[in-house]
C-alpha cells in the first residue's frame, strides 16, 4: 500500500455534512484500504454525535448507540454509495446489503466527509431488493434539504448501482477482530 493509506485498525472518523455545515460525526475502524476500495467497521456500542442536525426532528441515531452485529460498511472511491453488511442475531448469519446513497468520501488525514442522500437499497440474498425511506423524499425536498434535481439523481444513481449489480461483495463471511475496542470519539473531533 501506498502512503496516504489508513493501517487496518485505525479509528477514522466518519463526518456528514450538509451544504458544508458539518452535522454528524462517528468513528469507524479502517478494515482495508487501498486504491480500490475501503472497508470500514461500526462497531456496536459506538456513539454518534450531531452537533449541528439542521432539521427540526430528532436524528434517529440521537442519544443511542449502536446495537446488535456491527456493518462492515464497503466504498469505492468516487462511488456516490456505499454498501452497509448486516448479519443477523444471535447468530452471525449474513442477512443483507444495505447500499447507502451518499456522495463519495472525501478524505482527510483522519477522517472523511460525506453528505448523506437518506435514499437507501435493501439487497437481500435472494436477489430481491427494495428502496428505503422512499417515502419520506418528497418531504426532504419540500423541507429544502434535497432539490427535485438531487432527488432524481440520487434515484438514478440507486437504480444505477441495481443494474450494476455489486453483490455479493466477498465480504459476507467477514468476521470483526474481537480484540478491538468499541471506538470512540476524540475529544477534539476538529482535529481529526
Ligand atoms: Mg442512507
Amino acid at each position: 500500500m501506498g502512503a496516504g493509506f489508513w493501517e487496518q485498525g485505525d479509528v477514522v472518523l466518519w463526518r456528514e455534512t450538509w451544504r458544508g455545515e458539518t452535522w454528524g460525526i462517528f468513528p469507524v475502524r479502517v478494515v482495508e484500504d487501498g486504491e480500490a476500495a475501503t472497508a470500514v467497521y461500526i462497531a456496536p456500542g459506538t456513539w454518534f454525535d450531531f452537533p449541528a442536525w439542521p432539521w427540526d426532528e430528532v436524528h434517529p441515531w440521537s442519544g443511542r448507540a449502536w446495537t446488535g452485529h456491527g456493518t462492515l460498511v464497503l466504498h469505492r472511491p468516487g462511488d456516490a454509495f456505499t454498501i452497509w453488511h448486516f448479519w443477523e442475531e444471535p447468530e452471525r448469519r449474513f442477512a443483507h446489503w444495505y447500499v447507502n446513497l451518499q456522495e463519495p468520501w472525501l478524505r482527510g488525514a483522519h477522517a472523511f466527509d460525506t453528505c448523506d442522500h437518506e435514499l437507501d437499497v435493501v439487497v437481500r440474498p435472494d436477489g430481491s431488493w427494495r428502496w428505503k425511506d422512499e417515502d419520506r423524499m418528497d418531504d426532504w425536498v419540500r423541507r429544502g434539504r434535497f432539490t427535485s434535481e438531487e432527488l432524481a439523481a440520487i434515484r438514478r444513481e440507486g437504480e444505477r448501482v441495481v443494474a450494476e449489480w455489486p453483490f455479493p461483495t466477498g465480504w459476507e463471511d467477514w468476521q470483526p477482530d474481537p480484540s478491538w475496542p468499541v471506538p470512540a470519539l476524540p475529544e477534539d473531533e476538529e482535529a481529526a
